[in-house]
């Protein structure tokens, strides 16, 4: 047992409470750190449980990557097993067969094989003590990927009569998602284990500007390297680079005046587009090093440049909320540390005028789609997004407390971001006198 505490001995904790949380037949919402293998909270607990534990993973690699945990702490088929679609009939059989005599403590599954019939029926047989749902913000519209466990929603959950307890991992997010996930999932009452992301791999600079030109100059000298250090149009180093613009024409333009300046590899993608081609560019961005690609709306989510890539997120607009903002950024920087081992620095550059908030305040105004109710909620989330910007604070400490849903955390400045740089040189002017400017010109 000893294995399980060691991956992450400061943090057992959760593990703790994890287990007395199920112990009591709780439902849980957990989120966890950057790099935090979600399996090493709930492996003890499952392993304790006495009874079958089913835990669904978004897809079959996932459930790759948690069988090599529990082989590593010596624990194999039985007590571990999956039913995922990939193994033989014999196979599968003798999963099932296992299953009935009670052998199996821990079963993995994917969305697919969990709305399947046969799957459905296990689950009556068996006395399932809890279910792990990994990466259950995906139950949230807002997340990428969410078709998928909507339909686990409606064709597997939903036609189970009664639940047993859920247990539901999540990244980072704030509190007001934990109540909107459990909402979604008529949960009643639950238990929120939560920790602080951690946010060392992640860099965020945020450039005010007054106009569109100024703007695209900057992106345009960010993107070759600072004057003076790299050629006019092309690119400084290896630099995967995701370019967030508001919709289709925009990134149309942007991407034109891009390739009219002399860089290359410069891919546009929107949600307009065929299927095909999305998926087209979403190829190149994950094996080119230098592809630039400026989207509106596609599903990037599976973005995930070369290892040697140094990759940059550039939002061009305003992101939804701060939220998104968040989830966009340091969902990157997991994807690159679960696929590559290791940590990589991920950079994310929010561009900002007046002129961009003022546009996206028009559009969500003129969205025949949005009853007033959505349009309040869709406008509140922008002017926080605004006052973020604003702000004095470090951006990633500010970023972290928005996460616990309070104004301040315990964080050191995280020292590379636009606000501690302003603070380490000389400031001109005071600093009534900035306010001033900042919420005229901003
Ligand atoms: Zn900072």
């Amino acid at each position: 047992m000893v294995n399980f505490f060691k991956h992450a001995p400061v943090r057992d904790t959760y593990q703790k409470r994890f287990l007395e949380a199920v112990t009591h037949r709780r439902n849980v919402i957990a989120s966890f750190p950057l790099g935090y293998p979600a399996v090493s909270t709930y492996a003890f607990a499952s392993m304790l449980a006495g009874g079958l534990v089913v835990a669904v993973c978004p897809s079959s690699r996932h459930i790759r990557r948690n069988l090599d945990y529990f082989k590593a702490a010596g624990f194999k088929f039985p007590d571990v097993a999956y039913l995922d679609g990939t193994q033989m009939p014999h196979e599968e059989r003798a999963v099932e067969k296992e299953v009935n005599h009670n052998r199996v403590r821990l079963l993995y599954t994917t969305p697919e094989r969990f709305t399947s019939l046969t799957f459905l029926e296990i689950l009556v047989h068996s006395q399932v003590n809890f279910m792990v749902i990994e990466e259950a913000d995906r139950f949230l519209p807002v997340t990428p990927g969410h078709a998928l466990y909507h339909r686990f929603q409606r064709e597997g959950l939903d036609q189970l009569r009664k639940l047993p307890p859920l247990a539901l991992m999540i990244p980072p997010m704030p509190p007001s998602r934990f109540r909107e996930l459990s909402e979604i999932l008529d949960l009643g009452a639950y238990h929120a284990i939560q920790c602080p992301p951690l946010i060392e791999p992640v860099g965020i600079q945020v450039r005010r500007m007054m106009t569109e030109h100024q703007k695209f100059t900057y992106l345009a000298d960010a993107l070759a390297g600072h004057p003076g250090t790299g050629k006019l149009g092309r690119l400084d180093g290896p630099g995967a680079t995701l370019i967030q613009t508001a919709y289709p024409a925009q990134a149309e333009k942007l991407g034109a005046s891009l390739l009219d300046y002399g860089f290359e590899s410069v891919w546009i993608t929107h949600y307009k587009k065929t299927l095909r081609e999305q998926a087209h560019v979403l190829d190149v961005a994950n094996t080119r090093l230098n592809a630039i690609v400026v989207n509106a709306g596609s599903d990037m989510r599976a973005w995930l440049p070369p290892f040697e890539a140094n990759p940059r997120l550039i939002f061009w607009s305003p992101p939804a909320s701060v939220d998104d903002l968040f989830m966009q950024v340091f969902r990157q920087a997991q994807s690159m540390q679960d696929s590559y081992g290791e940590q990589h620095f991920m950079k994310g550059l929010v561009l900002y005028t007046k002129e961009d908030y003022q546009a996206a305040i028009r559009r969500l105004q003129s969205n025949k789609n949005l009853d007033d109710h959505e349009l309040d909620e869709k406008l509140r989330v922008l002017k926080h997004y605004r006052r973020w910007v604003l702000s004095e604070n470090c951006r990633l400490q500010s970023l972290a407390a928005h996460y616990h849903g309070t104004s301040t955390i315990e964080l050191p400045p995280c020292g590379t971001c636009d606000r501690c740089q302003e603070k380490r040189s000389a400031r001109n002017g005071g600093p009534m006198w900035r306010k001033w400017l900042q919420r005229w010109f901003y």
